[in-house]
């Protein structure tokens, strides 16, 4: 059975995580989509600020998206990604790759990664090219600024976005 970790911080998650999803839903027999519970202090821009959202509320929208995947199940996460990869007892970590520019990132964090735990694979799927400009940063920015998301993220994260931004005024 190949059981696949396929960790980040969805804040909020978008048509592009969804995408990875769906193709890691189906290289894999199993697949658990690890929301991390909060950002690293140090992230890929500098310091890391808070998310947006809060676990509950990531935890949510991933599960309610992905319930029409029957092998994929949906946990939290703190830590070294590499020890959760090996308290759920596999070794294959999955990440999406957009651009040139998140390929230096996630090259870093594999082989980093790799030295933590040697046994470890990071396996990269590229999503469709229709969301290769896609971040949950650039979403955000829309939002603030009022744009309509309906090509980037679910209706229901769309919502949540206005409701999240509304209430902080
Ligand atoms: P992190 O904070 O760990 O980068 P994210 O939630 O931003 O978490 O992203 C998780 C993973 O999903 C990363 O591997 C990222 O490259 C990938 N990803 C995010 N958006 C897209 C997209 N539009 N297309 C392909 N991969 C994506």
């Amino acid at each position: 059975m190949r059981r696949a970790i396929y960790p980040g911080t969805f804040d909020p998650i978008t048509y592009g995580h969804l995408d990875v999803i769906e193709r890691g839903s189906k290289i894999f027999d199993e697949l658990i989509v690890a929301v991390a519970e909060s950002l690293p202090p140090i992230g890929p821009r500098g310091p890391s600020k808070e998310t947006l959202f809060t676990i509950d509320e990531r935890l949510e929208m991933v599960k309610e998206l992905t319930k029409k995947f029957a092998n994929v199940q949906v946990e939290c996460f703190s830590g070294l990604v590499v020890d959760y990869v090996r308290k759920k007892k596999t070794n294959v970590l999955l990440r999406g790759i957009r651009t040139v520019s998140d390929f230096e990132y996630e090259f870093q964090m594999a082989l980093t990664n790799r030295t933590f735990a040697p046994e470890v694979e990071t396996v990269f799927v590229m999503a469709s090219q229709d969301y290769s400009f896609l971040s949950s940063r650039l979403i955000k920015e829309a939002a603030s600024l009022g744009a309509n998301l309906t090509s980037f993220v679910p209706p229901q994260v769309e919502c949540r976005l206005k409701e999240k931004l509304k209430s902080l005024g």
